[in-house]
């Protein structure tokens, strides 16, 4: 119950990997508002979790609704301990994509990454316990794919956020820390809806750039934000957590 008592956000928390999340966090006793456009599978969530679970129906990529969810949570909690940017879409889409696909990766993977951080910069400043954030990027920030010039773009635009985020709050003296998680693949539904869209034996092909021999299990991404959001990783600030079986360590 290392958690008990914290206050946490997980954006994306009613599927897949921000599913394990949040289950993870709730087992251990933190109160967890699972901020998701998907109202179906939140809702069976947190009827499933009871009571320290809840859910705010909300778009990480409009701005006004930051303003509202975070007035919402702190007049709800009192104070924010961590928010989790864990939102995101991968649609499958190469080079010569419609610009509007890729403002809509960017708005939803990269834009509702700044809009949380800030958001959440402004609620944990003034309080006087230590706030921690965690920004879900990807290998995909290292490595790129043809199929996703807009996702690998916003994934390291996220690196390079968070470190900035991490220079402001030092200048501002604030007690805050933020990292980023970089899964390999995971198969939850952002990889198995892109499936039909990408060519035949893609799935194959990405498991074999895995050198463990399987995709990742999501309790393993949980199990590192639950230590991230643990006074153990103090020190932690910054860093880039990558989780991805050995897939940026060979060259296949
Ligand atoms: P998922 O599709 O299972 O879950 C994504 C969640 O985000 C869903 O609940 C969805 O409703 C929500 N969401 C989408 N757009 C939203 C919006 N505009 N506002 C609020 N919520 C929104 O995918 P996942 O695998 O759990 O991915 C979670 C995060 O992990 C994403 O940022 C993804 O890029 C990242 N990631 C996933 C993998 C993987 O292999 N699964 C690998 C690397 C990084």
């Amino acid at each position: 119950m290392r958690h008990t008592g914290k206050n946490v956000i997980v954006t994306g928390g009613a599927s897949g990997l921000g599913e394990s999340i949040v289950r993870k966090l709730v087992a251990e006793g933190a109160n967890v508002v699972i901020a998701d456009v998907d109202a179906d599978n939140a809702n069976a969530l947190i009827t499933e979790l009871g009571d320290t679970a809840s859910f705010s129906q909300f778009d990480v990529s409009n701005e006004k609704a930051w303003d509202t969810l975070m007035a919402e949570f702190v007049e709800k909690f009192g104070v924010l301990h961590a928010l989790v940017n864990n939102a995101g879409i991968a649609p499958p889409a190469d080079m010569y994509m419609d610009f509007a696909v890729w403002r809509k990766v960017m708005s939803i993977d990269l834009d509702g990454v700044f809009l949380g951080t800030r958001a959440a910069f402004k609620v944990m400043q003034d309080q006087d316990v230590r706030g921690s954030i965690i920004n879900m990027s990807s290998v995909m920030a290292y490595v790129g794919h043809f199929n996703t010039p807009a996702y690998s773009a916003s994934k390291a635009g996220v690196i390079g956020l968070t470190k900035a985020a991490v220079s402001f709050a030092s200048e501002h003296n604030m007690n805050i820390r933020i990292n980023t998680i970089h899964p390999g693949t995971h198969a939850t539904p952002i990889l198995m809806d892109a499936l039909p869209l990408l060519p035949e034996g893609f799935e194959q092909e990405e498991l074999s750039r895995h050198p463990v021999g399987h995709f990742g299990d999501p309790v393993g991404v949980a199990a590192t934000v639950s230590f991230l959001l643990d006074d153990e990783a103090e020190f932690f600030q910054g860093a880039e957590i990558v989780i991805d079986g050995g897939r940026l360590s060979v060259n296949r």
